[in-house]
This record gives structure tokens, sequence and C-alpha cells, in this order.
């Protein structure tokens, strides 16, 4: 089978070599260089969180074990946890009904006290007035393009031949498969084609003459934008994600943070990303100081605008679109998490193993007239 997967980033490039270590001829073709879409602009806390409904749930905890199971070497994956401190009364009473919503399911989370949490995290700040902290001992943060050289080895090994810098610029039916022609005016033949292009992926289905609904950029601060700031590397114990309702808080390696404040996302514009001293910058080294008092010599040294991969109801797609059946699309937020869940289980479905899990996500979902709820921002306390 020849299938072409469009889109490098970890969702495709784990696709493409999944498909390959099953015997598949793949080309992996990105119109840029691998991971230099949203992979490599996101928080990559792998989680099952605050992740709703019921099937989103289940799709995310099967990512999350899919990263644990990998095996081998993981030099992407970063377990330990993540720690969520509420203080004000809102945050506390949204995250203990997210709590028992995930104690019910059996996902791994205990409440623990002040003590608890200043040993899980010795250089952070633990607010005494702190009324709800929870641990949740197996989520984990990745590093995407760690990830994505491995899959990338991977894919190699099985033979996927990798076309950068080229983009696709038509999908044309050929008998049962298609024609897939690149902006270098190479045409390849495919029996299937995998649309894993992120939040281009209505552009990508347009080429196909389908519709796949996607969340756009409009303004500043919709739920599609979202800032992420990188420090110099600082003399500071942590180990594990961090949230509260000032700011949120990973290890970036050696010594470096990653910060995000939900609520400072409201300014987010991609066409004008905020300068590492300006004021907004400043807000965060303050949030940042108040949580890690090691950190008084914090600088930044990247502020970036990660662009969200939204589908226009907020759920992942994944599926063969309606009367394209050689076309399969997948586009998804918690992309990092779902990575090697989705590469197995849409491997899987092109070779005719219908995933249950991705029962809930199919694009014909969003047929003519169909209510779509669009997802709102600004983003809770459990997202990213
Ligand atoms: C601020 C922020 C925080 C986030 N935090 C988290 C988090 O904590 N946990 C989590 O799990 N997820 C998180 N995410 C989401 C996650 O990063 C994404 O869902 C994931 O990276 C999407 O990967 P992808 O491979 O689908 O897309 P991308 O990485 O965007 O890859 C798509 C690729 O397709 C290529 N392409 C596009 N059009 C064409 C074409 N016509 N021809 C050829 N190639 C094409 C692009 O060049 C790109 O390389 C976050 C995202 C943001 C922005």
């Amino acid at each position: 089978m020849q299938i072409v997967v469009i889109g490098a980033g970890v969702v495709g490039a784990s696709i493409a070599t999944r498909l390959a270590q099953r015997g598949a001829v793949v080309t992996l073709v990105d119109q840029g260089l691998p991971g230099t879409g949203t992979s490599s602009t996101s928080f990559a806390w792998i989680n099952a969180n605050g992740k709703e409904p019921e099937s989103y749930y289940a799709l995310n905890l099967a990512g999350l074990r899919a990263h644990h199971g990998l095996g081998g070497n993981e030099e992407w994956l970063r377990p330990g946890g993540h720690v969520e401190i509420a203080v004000d009364e809102a945050h506390v009473r949204h995250l203990r009904g997210r709590m028992e919503r995930l104690v019910a399911r059996g996902y791994a989370v205990e409440e623990i006290g002040a003590d608890r949490a200043r040993e899980l995290l010795p250089d952070v700040v633990v607010p005494d007035q702190a009324d709800t902290i929870a641990y949740f001992p197996q989520e984990a943060y990745c590093f995407p393009l760690l990830y994505l050289a491995r899959m990338l080895a991977e894919g190699r090994a099985a033979g996927v031949t990798l076309r950068d810098n080229t983009g696709v610029v038509a999908l044309d039916p050929d008998g049962d498969g298609a024609r897939v022609t690149l902006s270098d005016g190479t045409v390849l033949r495919a029996d299937a084609v995998v649309s894993a292009v992120g939040r281009r992926t209505s552009e990508l289905a347009a080429l196909a003459g389908a519709t796949v609904p996607m969340a756009g950029f409009t303004e500043p601060g919709d739920v599609t934008v979202g800032y992420l700031l990188r420090t110099i590397p600082l003399p500071v114990r942590l180990s594990r994600v961090l949230t509260t309702p000032w700011l949120n808080v990973r290890p970036d390696g050696g010594g470096r943070l990653l910060l995000q404040a939900l609520d400072l996302d409201a300014t987010a514009d991609p066409a004008a990303v905020p300068a590492p001293d300006s004021p907004l910058v400043e807000d965060y080294l303050e949030r940042l100081r108040a949580v890690v008092p090691n950190a008084g010599s914090a600088r930044i040294a990247e502020v970036v605008v990660g662009q969200r991969v939204i589908p226009a109801d907020g759920l992942t797609v994944a599926g063969r679109l309606p009367e394209i059946p050689w076309l399969y699309a997948v586009a998804t937020h918690s992309g990092v998490t779902l990575a090697p869940l989705l590469g197995a289980a849409v491997a899987g479905e092109l070779f005719g193993e219908e995933e249950p899990l991705l029962a809930d996500f199919r694009p014909d979902r969003f047929a003519e007239g169909a209510q779509i709820v669009a997802p709102s921002s600004p983003r809770k306390p459990g997202e990213q």
C-alpha cells in the first residue's frame, strides 16, 4: 500500500512511522521542516486532566498511557506528575469538581497537604492559604521535538521517505486512490492520503473538495492562540508540571523554565509577538518570582505566540472524509498527548482495523446543518 502522509509534526510523523512499520510504502511531506508547526510551540503537558466529554477523556487517557508504554530510551518524556494549587474560590470549586469526576473514572489523583506539596516542589512557595492542592502522579511533560526526532528516526529505519520544504498543492482522485501534486511539480500516486497538517486542515481538505471546519485566529486572545515564555537557565529545582491560578510552569531543560498564564493570553496575537523586555513579560516575571523565589535573576529568552490546532467543536478529528474514502484527516488540540496513540490507531485504521476510541471523532459530524458548539476562551485551569 502506497500512502502519502502530509504534515511532519508530532501527529503526522507518528502516523507515517507506524504505517511504514506495518509494511506500507510511505512518503511524509511537509511544506517546511519537520516540527516547525504547532509542535514546536507547545506546553507539552501530557494529561487527560480537564478533558471532556467522556470519549475525549478516554482518548487522552489512552494517549497518556501510550507515552508511558513506548518503552526504550524515552528521552522525550519526563514523568513526575503534575501539582495543581488552587487558592481562589472559583478555582477551588472548579478543581474539586474535576477531581470528583476524575476519581470516579479511576484517574490517578490525590489531594495533598502543603507539606507534601513542598516535598514535591522544593523551590516553590506553597501558599499557606492554599485551599486545595491536587497531585496527578501519572501526568508528565515532554520535549515534542525530541519525540519527533525519535519518530523520524524510527520512520527512516522503516523506509519512510521524507520530502520537506515541499508543500502539497493539489489532491485529485485517481482510480481508487489519489494523485498528490507537490509544489516542486512532482506528482505522487497514493492508495491513501493522510492529512495531518494541523491548523491548515481546512485548506488541505478543500484541495480535495471536502470541508473540515477549524477554529481560525480571529482576534487577539481567542481560543486558538496562547503565549509561551522560555526563561534563561535558572538555579531552580523543579521536576514536574506546576499549575496555579497565576502561572503554569514546567522545566524546559538545562534549568530553563517554560511559562504559561492563561489569563494573560488575552492579548496574544501571532502578528505582534512582544519583545522579551516588554511590560507583558514583566507581568510573567513578577508572577514567577512570587511562585519561585530562586527565580530572582530570571530573564525571558524567548516569547512565542503558539497557534492551537482546534477543530470547530474543540474535539479531535480522525477519520476518512465523507465521499472521499482515500483521504483520512487528523487534526487535534492536545496533539502532543495524543501523538503516540494516534500514530498506532490511525495506522491500524488504514489497515482496516477500526479503533473504537476514535468512533466519536469522525469528520462526518460536521455535515451540513449540524449544530457545532465552538470552544470558548479564556481557557480554564486544567486546560492548556
Ligand atoms: C500554546 C499551546 C499550548 C499547548 N499545550 C499543549 C499541552 O500542554 N499538551 C498537549 O498535548 N498539547 C498542547 N498543545 C497542542 C499541541 O501542541 C498540538 O495539538 C500539536 O503540536 C499538533 O501537532 P500536529 O502534528 O497535528 O500539527 P503541526 O505541528 O502544526 O504540524 C503540521 C505540519 O503540517 C505542515 N503543513 C501544513 N500545510 C501543509 C501542506 N499543504 N503541505 C505540506 N505540509 C503542510 C506544516 O508545515 C506542519 O509542519 C498546545 C498548543 C499550543 C499552541
